[in-house]
């Protein structure tokens, strides 16, 4: 197992990463700029360096300031958690190169997963499943539309470099299209710095149901099931949860086998997530469900799927990152009841979805239920990242028994005078629609 561990990264996630490596005795280090040095995961790591101003731009996101700190702090590996540099092939390699263990997905599958329209030749060369659509070379406004109208409306234009949600376009009818097209171009041009395109059919009735693989170095690659994250605003997470509703035998077996060989084809390591789309409109059916891309990096939702599997992702990331052989077989693999994550932002439903950052006077979250959190009482969701207060995660028996205690957990949520979505999702969580 390695020794230490440098976390390149902030608030839950450090803090998450930091009690399964304190668990294995390894050693913590964290980063951080000048506005988290009061930050929770801060005080908790063994050590701590500052690495600049609260902009991430010049703190987070600097590889050679996170390079300095392992160096100066003689870490022997880095962790990347989610966002910030986790999905960054070069900066998985300058890491590597420096002698340091990554504590991450090859940058080679990192980089043949990085572009949606290169991952899905590369899935549909490899036998998996794609959405139906165009992913060519030719980006010409007249090819592009005419492409659009022979997959037949509606259509969704993506981004090739896109994420988050952004940079994505329904385009309902013919005569909206070149209008959409061209928003869609301007919007990856100045998210991404890559205006190219792809066009899927949209998919009525979608479910988001993605498959939590895991790869080592020896070769073996095994899934720990699906999730599923159909619950979204603006095609953002809203609440996940584990297993899937509706998921028979067969359609299990086929997404999961599916999952298992896109990770393959990419001679995947560590922990990663393929994301496929799938048309409910008749139920879940294994015919239905298409690759949409994959995430190299453990996810932001991996603690529905720890939930029901009675795994920690981060100590197998340690193992496997270390040159142990995964922890367990497939078929020692096994769910137990039902998980669901909600995620309590600092943001206001009633001006819609607006953060709303400040001091933390008062927080009180869920004491009887897992929750992972970055900040405490009396600390500030600052303006600089994301205003993620809270996970919040429960594990029942049966989904209605889940749905009911997530929605519990959220009425208990005492936060002032930061404004959340806490009641939102509460009453999501409790809707019929989404109960049934
Ligand atoms: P991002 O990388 O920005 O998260 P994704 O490609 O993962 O984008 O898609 C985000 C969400 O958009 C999906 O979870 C789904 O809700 C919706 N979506 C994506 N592709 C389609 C499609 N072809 N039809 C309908 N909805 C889609």
């Amino acid at each position: 197992m390695i020794e230490s561990l440098l976390i390149a990264n902030r608030g839950e996630i450090a803090r998450r990463i930091i009690r399964t490596a304190r668990r294995l005795g390894v050693r913590t280090i964290a980063v951080h700029s000048d506005a988290d040095k009061d930050m929770p995961f801060v005080r908790e790591a063994d050590e701590a360096v500052a690495i600049g101003p609260a902009p991430a731009r010049e703190s987070y996101l600097v590889q050679e300031k996170i390079l300095a700190a392992a160096k100066a702090t003689g870490a022997a590996a880095i962790h990347p958690g989610y966002g910030f540099l986790s999905e960054n092939a070069a900066f998985a390699e300058a890491v590597q190169t420096a002698g340091l263990v990554w504590v991450g997905a090859p940058p080679a599958s990192i980089r043949a997963m990085g572009l949606k329209d290169a991952a899905k030749k590369l899935m549909q060369a490899a036998g998996v499943p794609v959405t139906p659509g165009y992913m060519g070379e030719d980006q010409s406004p007249e090819r592009l539309q005419k492409e659009a109208d022979a997959i037949g409306y509606p259509v969704l234009i993506k981004a090739v470099a896109g994420g988050g949600g952004k940079g994505m376009r329904k385009v309902d009818a013919a005569q909206q299209f070149q209008d959409s097209l061209e928003s869609c171009k301007r919007e990856a041009a100045s998210s991404f710095g890559d205006d190219r395109v792809l066009i899927e059919k949209y998919i009525l009735s979608p479910r988001h149901i993605e498959v939590q693989v895991f790869g080592d170095t020896q070769g073996d690659v095994v899934h720990l099931f699906e999730r599923d994250c159909s619950l979204q605003r603006r095609h953002q997470k809203v609440i996940e949860e584990a297993p899937a509703p509706g998921m028979d035998a067969a359609t299990r077996e086929a997404i999961c086998a599916a999952a298992v060989k896109a990770a393959k084809a990419v001679d995947y390591v560590g922990a990663g997530t393929i994301e496929f789309i799938a048309d409910a409109s008749e139920g879940l059916r294994p015919d239905r469900i298409w690759f949409m891309e994959m995430n190299t990096r453990l996810q932001v939702e991996h603690p529905v799927t720890e939930a029901i599997t009675g795994q920690d992702l981060v100590e197998w990331q340690l193992r496997v990152a270390s040159g142990e052989p995964l922890p367990l077989r497939q078929q020692d693999l096994r769910i137990d009841g039902w998980a669901m994550e909600a995620r309590l932002y600092a943001e206001n439903p009633v001006t819609g979805f607006l953060p709303s950052t400040g001091p933390l006077t008062h927080l009180r979250l869920p004491s009887a239920i897992r929750v992972d959190s970055g900040v405490e009482q009396g600390g500030e969701v600052t303006p600089f990242y994301d205003p993620m207060i809270a996970k919040l995660i429960v594990h029942a028996p049966t989904r209605q028994a889940a749905a009911k205690s997530l929605a519990a957990a959220c009425g208990e949520v005492q936060v002032w005078p930061v404004r959340t979505n806490a009641a939102f999702l509460a009453r999501t969580a409790n809707d019929p629609a989404f109960v049934a």
